[in-house]
């Protein structure tokens, strides 16, 4: 129901009035608590008063109904008294006695006095508070009421009245008395209506109420006031109506009106109000905060969204059992399959290729053992089968305590970079083959000059040999042989030396995959010692050879770094080609440096100007006539593709030194 509600709030309501509404019906939640909260005392207050005056109603009631019995009840007394008088003579010691009685029962009765027929007192018990006795001392009020009840034959009150001396209000009652049908005399007993209200008020009533009686004409008769006057918040008044005669009973309580936090349920609800309210806006501040924290938070996810999204670097997680927890859009697409067919997968993986499952295996083991390889590359299938080059990242997944949950993989495609280094790659094998061929070319002029001289001297030895043997035959003698053997040696040293320098410029210019061994640069160097001989000789330079036998190997391609050392001796020997003679010695040098094997070709020739040196390295630079400017740079690409590096800088004595340095094996 309140999804649905907050659907159609979402769809029907504009996104500017959404705000205001999400705070409006908490807002006008917490008015109504506080007007409830002001309402109910005041509620409490106008119960808690309305309960006093109906208590008050009750109460007056049952006190008027008491006076009512009290007058009642010595009404009956007396009319009873009165029957017995007119019935039978009795004693007036008898009557006497009877009259203090009934005054004793009931204190409020202050005098009675039985009159005869002609109003003279045959009997008289108590004294008149409000004056002389006597039929002809009777106040009018009184009179009237005496005569009305003689005319109705019922017995009758007066009104109240006071005595000359301004005593206590009293209120007469008239009995009249028949015998045989005849008027025979009257009973008149005189209430004193402070007593009265003395008597039969009960103290509990009275401690609470000033009660008073009233007259027709609003006079006060009587009054009880236990606990001082009554504060005029709660009164009532009720008529007491007797035969003759009417008053009014008014009740005023002591009490003042309630407080408006009387009592501890009204102060203990206030307070409990304050404080929802007081936690209310503890919980409005909190919500606030946390609104502003989600809002940063889902900002922050949204652009980390965007970022995962846009990655073209593939994004695995994984947990510590090798569980794939996440994988990123760019992760599905280098490994073609949907994120639902990996997150949750265990290995074997979808992407692992059969035939790289062992190496999988053995790495995956490792990431159980908690220790992955922070870097390595491997290959991927795709779903459609294509193998895929990749190079992966692994760190340690660690929560908001420290704790590892899991392993974070990065993916990089390397298949671009691979096709590029491999395109890199061949031509570089292009260029060093037509390298080899330019130097090719120069060589082979050499290798003719060069070959001529072995050849020669093979040929006047073969030559002198066959003379030897000529003459021997000529002369019918031996051969002999310690003239023909050295001759014979000499020309298979020559013929040797001839084969060395064509095997040699044979595998110069053999076209082949770069190989890496381990290479000693001594024999390197002393392998082609016959080649870098022949480029020297031409010059007239003299090589000299201070590597040292004991210099650690490298692990490199053979034919690449003959063919650097090769071109660095060439270029030294050729800046050596118009200096003095004596200075023409090319040094070849081997050291090792910060683990790093360094070898030098150093000459004494013409050093290097600044503007040649700021293109030394450049493709097709060349400062010479026939120069094709290939050296330097295959040089140094053949150097870097060893993780080396070739640097040059001026020799102290003059010319350059050429240094290439190559990590050590082991
Ligand atoms: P090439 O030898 O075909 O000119 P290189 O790339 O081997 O091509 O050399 C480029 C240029 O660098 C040379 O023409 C030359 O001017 C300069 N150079 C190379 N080695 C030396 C050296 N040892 N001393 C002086 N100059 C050199």
């Amino acid at each position: 129901m309140q999804k649905l509600l907050i659907r159609v709030r979402r769809h029907l309501l504009p996104p500017q009035l959404r705000w205001p509404l999400r705070f409006l019906l908490p807002a006008m939640l917490v008015l109504l608590f506080i007007a409830v909260l002001v309402w109910l005392p005041w509620q409490a207050r106008e119960m808690e008063s309305n309960e006093r005056q109906e208590q008050l109603i009750a109460d007056t009631l049952w006190v008027e109904q008491s006076l009512r019995f009290e007058f009642n009840r010595s009404e009956e007394a007396l009319v009873g008294l009165g029957s017995e008088l007119v019935s039978q003579p009795v004693a007036t010691a008898t009557v006497q006695l009877r009259l203090a009685q009934l005054i004793n029962n009931g204190h409020e009765l202050r005098r009675i006095r039985w009159l005869d027929a002609n109003d003279a007192v045959l009997a008289e018990r108590g004294a008149d508070p409000a004056g002389p006795t006597g039929a002809a001392t009777l106040p009018t009020v009184s009179r009237n009421a005496w005569d009305y009840a003689r005319a109705t034959r019922k017995g009758r009150y007066s009104e109240p009245y006071k005595g000359a001396a301004g005593g206590p209000a009293v209120v007469d009652f008239y009995a009249p008395l028949y015998r045989g049908g005849h008027y025979a005399g009257s009973l008149v007993a005189t209430y004193d209506l402070k007593t009265l209200l003395d008597e039969t008020v009960p103290w509990w009533f009275a401690q609470d109420n000033a009660i008073s009686l009233i007259d027709r004409d609003d006079r006060l008769l009587a009054r009880r006031v236990a606990a001082g006057p009554g504060r005029g918040v709660y009164t009532h008044k009720r008529a007491l109506d007797l035969p003759g005669t009417s008053m009014t009973l008014s009740t005023d309580s002591v009490k003042g009106p309630p407080r408006l936090l009387p009592n501890l349920l009204v102060g203990s609800v206030i307070v409990l109000g304050l404080g929802l309210l007081a936690s209310l806006a503890a919980l409005w501040r909190h919500i606030a905060r946390r609104l502003l924290a989600e809002g940063a938070l889902r900002q922050q996810m949204a652009f980390r969204t965007a970022m995962e999204n846009s990655l073209v670097t593939g994004l695995r997680a994984r947990d510590l059992e090798g569980r794939v927890t996440y994988v990123n859009p760019a992760f599905c697409q280098i490994v073609g399959l949907p994120r639902e067919e990996l997150v949750g997968k265990a290995p074997p993986m979808a992407y692992w290729a059969p035939e790289a499952m062992a190496e999988y295996q053995q790495r995956f083991a490792a990431v159980l053992a908690g220790n992955v390889t922070p870097q390595f590359e491997t290959i991927f299938q795709r779903s459609d089968g294509v193998r895929i080059p990749v190079l992966i990242f692994e760190a340690p997944l660690v929560d908001s305590d420290g704790r590892q949950t899991g392993w974070m993989g990065s993916i990089l495609d390397i298949s671009e970079r691979k096709n590029a280094e491999e395109l890199a790659r061949q031509q570089q094998e292009k260029l060093n083959a037509s390298a080899r061929l330019a130097t090719m070319g120069e060589i082979s002029s050499m290798l003719a000059h060069e070959l001529n001289q072995p050849l020669a001297a093979i040929s006047s030895y073969t030559t002198g040999a066959l003379n030897l043997l000529q003459r021997a035959t000529d002369q019918h003698t031996g051969v002999d042989a310690a003239l023909l053997k050295p001759a014979l040696e000499q020309a298979s040293t020559q013929a040797r030396r001839a084969g060395q320098i064509i095997r040699s410029v044979h595998e110069f210019v053999k076209k082949r995959e770069p190989q890496r061994q381990v290479v000693r640069m001594h024999t390197l160097v002393e392998g082609i010692a016959t080649l870098i001989e022949m480029q020297a000789s031409k010059h007239f330079v003299s090589i000299h050879n201070d590597i040292p036998a004991s210099l650690p190997a490298v692990s490199a391609d053979r034919m690449l770094l003959e063919q650097v050392l090769l071109n660095l001796t060439r270029n030294g020997i050729e800046a050596m080609q118009d200096v003095a003679p004596e200075r023409r010695v090319l040094k070849i040098t081997g050291a090792v440096e910060a683990g790093q094997v360094v070898v030098s070709v150093i000459d004494q020739g013409h050093g290097i100007a600044p503007e040649v040196a700021e293109r030394l390295f450049s493709s097709f630079f060349s400062t010479k006539a026939e120069g094709m400017g290939m050296g330097l740079s295959i040089c140094r690409t053949a150097i870097e593709f060893h993780g080396g590096t070739l640097t040059h800088c001026d020799n102290p004595g003059g010319g350059t030194r050429f240094r290439f340095a190559l990590s050590a094996q082991g």
